[in-house]
This record gives C-alpha cells, structure tokens and sequence, in this order.
C-alpha cells in the first residue's frame, strides 16, 4: 500500500511539475526595462504626495490639484524633447456635469496626456498606460483637507511618468497614450470622459494597462510583507457582450477567453520574461471585489483593459485621513511606500507595452476546422492587416489550464496538430520580426 501510495505521489509530482520556460529577451526592450530607476519612481511620489491635496474638485493654484496637473504636464513636456517631436502633452480639460452624488454641480475637470506617437501611419493602435492623478481622504467631498495620495494613486501616476520618460527615446509603430485621469474617487470621471469619446471617435484602442495602488508590499492585519507578486485584474464576461456574443461564447465554451483576459495573460508572459523576482497572479474578475476602476468605462465601451493592483493592500493607508490613533500611523504617506516594489510593476508595465506597441496585428479570420469529425485540430488565419511577421504561435492550453502551455511556432498560415479540440483550447498569435507576439484571438468555428 505504501510503495503503491509513493508511486502515485511520483506520478502526480511529474504530471504537476511544468516544462521550463525559455526566457529569449528583445535586447532593446531588455534595455528599457532596466532604465526604470525606483529612485524616479520615489522622487515623483514625494512630489506628488507634496500637494495638500489633489482632490478632484480641488480649486487650490498651488497646492490643490491644478498644480499636480501642471506638475504631469511639465514631467512630460521635458521628456518629450527626447522624442524627435513624436510625445506631444496636454491638460485636456471637460465639464463633469453634476450627479447628484459625488459631484454635487458641475466642474471643470481635467486628465493630463501624453502622446507617443507610432512611427508606422497605417498602425491606427493605440495602447493606453494609466493612473488616478486625484486623490481622497476619508470624506470623499472633502476637497480641501489633507490628503497625500501617495499610494493611491501617486503610485499608478508615477508608473505612468516613469514609462513616458523611458519610452519617449525610442520609437514604436503603435501609438502610446500615458493617462493621468483625474476624478476616480468622484465616480470615474476622466475615464469616463475618455474612453466615451474614443468609442465615439473610433479609436482603435487595442489595450489598456491602468495601475491602482502598486506602490506598497505590506498588508495591514495580516503583516505579510512580499514585494515578489502582483495582481493583474481582468474580467471573464465582457461587460459589453451582445447577445450574439453571448450565444457564441457559450457554443465554444470560451468563458475564460475574453479579450481582456487575453491581455491579463500576454501582460503575465511578457512581465515575468523581463522582470525578475516578479509573478503576475492573474485574478478572475475585473476589480477587486464588488469595486471598480478606470479600466471599466473602457470596459463597457468594448475596449481591452485590466487593473493592476499590488498583491497585499495596507488599509491603514487608503482613505484615511493622517492621523496617529492608539500607536498606529493612518494616511497615504510615502514612507510607507517600497519604491523597490513600484519600480517591478513599472518595469512589468513597459515589457508590455513596449513590446504590444512593437508587435504586428493580430492574425485575421482564426478558425479551427469542425467540417468533420476528428481527432486532430486543424487551424487557420489570415496575415495581419498590419506589419510585417516573421511566422505566428498557435497556443494550447488543457480546458482546466489558466495558462496557455505550448506555443507552436509556425511560418504558415495554418497547422494542424495531433490534439483534439474537444480537450483543449487553443489561440493564434503573430510574431512581428523583432520577436514580439501580438495578444492572442481565439479561433471561431469554421463549419462550412
Ligand atoms: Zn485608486
């Protein structure tokens, strides 16, 4: 019985235990990565934190929120002059008209953007890095009072700089967009604001990456103090699905397939390639908890967006006003901040976007093959509209796997493989020549 029990303990561990993964770095984007510095990252949180208060209706010239804004806009400003005039910036104001909740009449509010402009005229992408310029104290109305934001969201927005000033010296074909949004804890406000207006517009907007709180790696209550995780958010049904979607979705079974979903894994391959002593955790929803962020009006426009959010939260210092009280320090401060910590999250963030904005398009038309019954899975997809390849990664995972396990290279437009469709999932990426993967499509059924 025993020899029995220790042979199938040997079986499990070989079936649980994973291939190695090849780690094959893009030496110019390993570069960049390893430009972002955390004594930056730590100086734009000081300075940010500096504000009295950057409440989203804060009228303060020079301690409130217009002078965090001028503040963003004249970090980038100064890096754009390493751009060959592609980063242009601007406080790109809007009225937030009165809701009768968090904005109690209409104000004039503002994000600061800074563009990047693609090299390539016919890539329309654009891929968006974002935070929450404002910040709250207990009283979300209270717009005068105290409140550093140092964590939340100086560290989203401090991630955002860092990227603009590392990226503006090098050139991409996708357009970049670094957002510092403005009225988050108001109700969404400049996300809102922002991704209306694309979907009204038409932006191609093929990605977003919005940071909430990546600044800090000890929990309150629990004390666990661990600055090697951090967790990427994305929804499993798209919030903008139609009923055709739906119907499906359902038929292929792809309710852990989403888009967005898609991004969350892309994001997890790519940031733990690049960045050492870091796991991206992949959670299975689109905000923490019955919450929310500014990846969600993106959302709910039909964009691609997650949240990253550090692994252990410290609720001491969200929401609350500076305070001592019965020997504990309350308040967003930034020594409270592992500069360490942010500088990971930032550099798993530019991994990313470097390479999605240095990748070609997606393959068009995936289908996989049902015309008959078989135990092989036949694949196929047309060339990117968009750049040029130098072959695709036909992806296969098991229906219980939340990662995709096996990339087969391939230079054609079609592979068939010995795996049946009923036991596995599969997706199709291209591969630009510099080495850079698109996001993953997932195939639909080619029955006639
Ligand atoms: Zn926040």
């Amino acid at each position: 019985m025993r020899k029995t029990l220790f042979a199938l303990f040997l079986v499990l561990t070989i079936w649980n235990s994973h291939a190695q993964t090849i780690v094959d770095r893009n030496p110019k984007i390993e570069k960049l990565v390893a430009e972002v510095s955390a004594d930056s990252l730590k100086k734009y949180i000081y300075d940010l934190a500096a504000f009295n208060s950057r409440h989203t209706l804060s009228v303060d010239d020079k301690s409130g929120m217009p002078a965090a804004q001028r503040y963003v806009l004249d970090k980038f400003n100064s890096f754009a002059t390493a751009s060959n005039g592609r980063m242009t910036a601007e406080i790109a104001d809007f009225v937030t008209p009165a809701d009768g909740r968090r904005i109690t009449a209409d104000a004039k509010v503002a994000n600061v953007i800074a563009t990047l402009k693609g090299t390539d005229p016919a890539d329309d992408r654009i891929f968006i890095v974002s935070g929450h310029l404002d910040s709250r104290n207990k009283d979300v109305m209270d717009a005068e009072g105290g409140a550093p934001g140092a964590n939340d969201d100086g560290s989203g927005v401090a991630a955002v700089i860092e990227l603009a000033r590392v990226m503006a010296k090098m050139e991409f074909s996708a357009t970049v967009l670094f957002v510092a949004f403005t009225g988050e804890e108001q109700g969404l406000k400049g996300a809102t604001y922002l991704a209306d207006k694309a979907k009204t517009e038409g932006w191609n907007i093929a990605g977003v990456l919005n940071n909430d709180i990546v600044g800090n790696s000890n929990s309150s209550e629990t004390n666990i103090s661990d600055n090697t995780k951090v967790r990427i958010f994305s929804e499993t049904i798209s919030l903008s699905e139609t009923e055709q979607q739906a119907g499906l979705r359902r038929s292929i079974s792809a309710d852990n397939d989403s888009k967005s979903r898609q991004l969350a894994r892309y994001i997890k391959e790519v940031g733990e390639r690049y960045v050492d002593q870091m796991e991206v955790k992949l959670i299975y929803r689109s905000d923490r908890f019955l919450r929310g962020g500014d990846q969600t009006p993106f959302l709910r426009n039909g964009f691609t967006a997650i949240r990253m959010s550090e692994m252990n939260e410290n609720f001491y210092h969200q929401h609350e006003n500076v305070r001592m009280e019965n020997g504990i320090q309350y308040g967003d401060l930034p020594e409270f901040m592992d500069f360490e910590y942010l500088r990971k999250v930032s550099a798993v963030n530019l991994a990313a976007a470097a390479s999605l904005a240095n990748s070609a398009g997606v393959p068009e038309e995936v289908k996989i093959d049902v015309r008959g019954l078989s135990n092989k899975s036949i694949l196929l997809w047309n060339a990117p509209a968009l750049g040029k390849v130098k072959g695709y990664y036909v992806l296969m995972r098991e229906t219980s796997e939340s990662m995709w396990e096996k990339k087969f290279f391939t230079t054609e437009t079609t592979l068939t493989l010995p795996y049946s469709k009923d036991n596995y999932f599969f997706a199709v990426q291209s591969v630009s020549e510099t080495g850079e993967e698109s996001l993953a499509v997932i195939p639909v059924p080619l029955s006639r």
